[in-house]
C-alpha cells in the first residue's frame, strides 16, 4: 500500500488530475466532513487513485453510494425526473465524482428519492409523560417514517422555559442514534402560564428554534405583542396555537349540529379565527415572523390568505387529520378522535384542502400526540386530545392530497420541505450536490394498511389504525447512510 508522504513525487501526482494542481490541505478537505461542494476532483478522473495513496483511511472517509433507477424529486428547483443519485462521505455528488467500482449500489426500481421532510410539530413528553413518548422512540419512529427533522413542542412536565430545559432536551436528542434531528421551541410565557413573557433571548442562546405556549396562546393582547417584538428582534418565529382561551371553556368537539345533537360542550369556530386575527395584527405592527398552527378553519385560511397577500410574514401549517375527518365522523365512543383543534366542518375541511393547495397553508405537520392506553381510556369528555401522527402522516397526506385531489407530487413534497424549512429560517432541503444526503425513499403505489406493530411510536392512539394508504417511506438514509432496515419494508 502506497503512503502518502510530503515530497516531489507525490505532489506530482497530486497535480496530474488534468494537469491542475491541488494542494494537500484540499485533499485534507476532500477526505474532511465538509468538502466544498465546487469541488476540483470533481473533474478528476484518477480519483480512485487519488483515494489509495493515503490507505485505508482515506478508503473508510470516502465511502460512496450510488442510488439507481430512482425518481428524484427536489423540492429546492423543482425537478421531477428519473435518474440515479450520488452520495460520497454522507453528502450528495455529481455522478463524476464516483468510481463506479468503489461505490455500494441501492436499487431504487422507479421508486421515490426525495430530501428527508420536515415536521413542525411532534410532541415528545420527555420529560414528565415517558409513558406516552421519550425522545428516543419519537425521534426513532420520526426518522423512520420519512422526517429528518422534527420540532418538538414545549409542554412537557416541567415546560421548556428555562435555558436549562432547552439544553437538556437538546443532549438527549444528541444521543439517540438514527433518529431525526432535533429542534425544541421554548415557551413563550413564563411555565406556560400566558403571565410574563419568557427569557426568550436566553432561551435562543441556548440554542431554542422558535417560541409556543402550543396547548394554549397568551390570552392578552400585550403580553403576545411583547413576545413577538423580542422574537422579531431576535430572528425567531412564534407558532401559536390559536385559540381563544375565554371561548374555548371545556368543549371537546367542534361546536355546531353535532356537538349538540350528542351533548357535549364545543369549541366554536371563532375561538381560532379571533386568535389569527390577534396575531396578524400583532405581525404587521411589530414584523415578527408568525406561524399559525394546526389551522382547522375556514375563515382561518381567508386571514392567512390575506396576511400573506398583504406581504406580511405570516403562514400557516394543517395535519393530516384535518384533512380527513369532520365532526361527523367523531364517535363518543373513540376518544382517538378528540384532538385540539377539533375536527371541523365539512366546508372547513374544504377550505383547508383549498389552502394547502394553493399554498396558502404552506406547511403540513403532524401535531404528534401520544397518549397511553390508560389516558385516553377515560372517556371522551375526560381524555387528553391529540393523536399519534408520525407513522401515517405521508401515507394519509398522500392519499388525500395526491390521490385524491390531483396534486402535484412537488408541491406535496414542499408542504412538508421548502414549507417548513422557510417558518424555521433553514436552508430548503435538496438533492443538490454538497447537501448532506438525508434522504427517504417512497413507495406510493403499493397500498398498505396502517397496522400497530409497526409504529415505533410508544403510543397507538391513532384512529387511522386498519385503513388503506398509498404512500410511505420504505428507505430512510442520514448522512449516506441507510437507517436500519423500515420495519415495513419487508
Ligand atoms: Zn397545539
Amino acid at each position: 500500500m502506497r503512503v502518502f508522504r510530503s515530497g516531489k513525487k507525490n505532489r506530482r501526482m497530486a497535480r496530474g488530475c488534468r494537469g491542475k494542481r491541488y494542494s494537500y490541505p484540499f485533499v485534507d478537505a476532500f477526505i474532511g466532513r465538509s468538502y466544498p461542494a465546487a469541488s476540483p476532483l470533481r473533474s478528476c478522473r484518477r480519483y480512485s487513485r487519488c483515494v489509495s495513496w493515503n490507505g485505508e483511511g482515506i478508503r473508510r472517509a470516502m465511502a460512496a453510494l450510488v442510488i439507481r433507477n430512482a425518481r428524484r424529486i427536489n423540492p429546492d428547483d423543482g425537478t421531477d425526473e428519473r435518474g440515479d443519485l450520488y452520495i460520497i462521505d454522507g453528502r450528495i455528488a455529481e455522478g463524476s465524482e464516483i468510481s463506479p467500482s468503489e461505490a455500494a449500489v441501492f436499487d431504487a426500481d422507479g421508486r421515490i428519492v426525495v430530501p428527508a421532510l420536515i415536521d413542525l410539530h411532534v410532541h415528545l413528553r420527555e420529560p414528565g409523560n415517558e409513558a406516552a413518548e421519550t425522545t428516543a422512540t419519537g425521534l426513532r419512529a420520526a426518522r423512520m417514517a420519512g422526517f429528518g427533522v422534527v420540532v418538538a413542542m414545549p409542554n412537557t412536565i416541567p415546560p421548556i422555559d428555562t435555558p436549562e430545559h432547552v439544553r437538556a432536551a437538546l443532549r438527549r436528542a444528541a444521543a439517540v442514534e438514527d433518529g431525526a434531528i432535533l429542534l425544541q421551541s421554548a415557551c413563550l410565557t413564563r411555565s406556560r402560564e400566558g403571565r410574563a413573557v419568557a427569557d426568550l433571548e436566553a432561551l435562543a442562546a441556548a440554542g431554542a428554534s422558535a417560541f409556543t405556549d402550543d396547548g394554549s396562546t397568551p390570552p392578552e393582547d400585550v403580553i403576545m405583542r411583547e413576545a413577538m417584538d423580542r422574537a422579531a428582534a431576535l430572528g425567531l418565529p412564534i407558532l401559536d396555537h390559536a385559540q381563544d382561551p375565554t371561548l374555548e371553556r371545556r368543549g371537546v368537539m367542534h361546536e355546531g349540529r353535532c356537538s349538540q345533537r350528542r351533548g357535549v360542550p364545543g369549541i366554536p369556530a371563532a375561538a381560532e379565527i379571533r386568535i389569527i386575527e390577534r396575531d396578524i395584527r400583532l405581525a404587521r405592527e411589530t414584523g415578527a415572523r408568525v406561524h399559525i398552527q394546526h389551522v382547522s378553519t375556514a375563515e382561518g385560511v381567508a386571514c392567512i390568505r390575506a396576511a400573506r397577500a398583504e406581504g406580511l410574514p405570516v403562514s400557516g401549517e394543517t395535519t393530516p387529520h384535518h384533512l380527513t375527518w369532520i365532526d361527523e365522523d367523531v364517535r363518543l365512543e373513540n376518544p382517538n378522535f378528540k384532538v385540539n383543534p377539533p375536527l371541523r366542518s365539512r366546508a372547513d375541511r374544504e377550505a383547508l384542502i383549498q389552502g394547502v393547495l394553493e399554498g396558502t397553508l404552506s406547511c403540513l405537520a403532524t401535531d404528534h400526540a401520544p397518549h397511553t392506553i390508560e389516558a385516553k381510556a377515560r372517556g371522551f369528555e375526560k381524555a387528553p386530545p391529540g393523536m399519534v401522527g408520525l407513522e401515517t402522516a405521508i401515507g394519509v397526506t398522500w392519499t388525500r392530497l395526491v390521490i385524491e385531489y390531483g396534486m402535484p407530487p412537488i408541491e406535496w413534497l414542499r408542504r412538508w420541505t421548502t414549507g417548513p424549512a422557510a417558518v424555521l429560517g433553514l436552508p430548503p432541503p435538496s438533492l443538490r450536490p454538497g447537501v448532506p444526503a438525508d434522504l427517504v425513499l417512497l413507495d406510493v403505489t403499493t397500498p398498505w394498511t396502517v397496522r400497530a406493530d409497526w409504529f415505533l411510536s410508544k403510543s397507538r392512539n391513532t384512529p387511522f389504525m386498519g385503513h388503506k394508504l398509498w404512500g410511505r417511506a420504505v428507505a430512510v438514509w442520514k448522512k449516506g447512510r441507510q437507517v436500519r432496515e423500515v420495519p415495513w419494508a419487508s
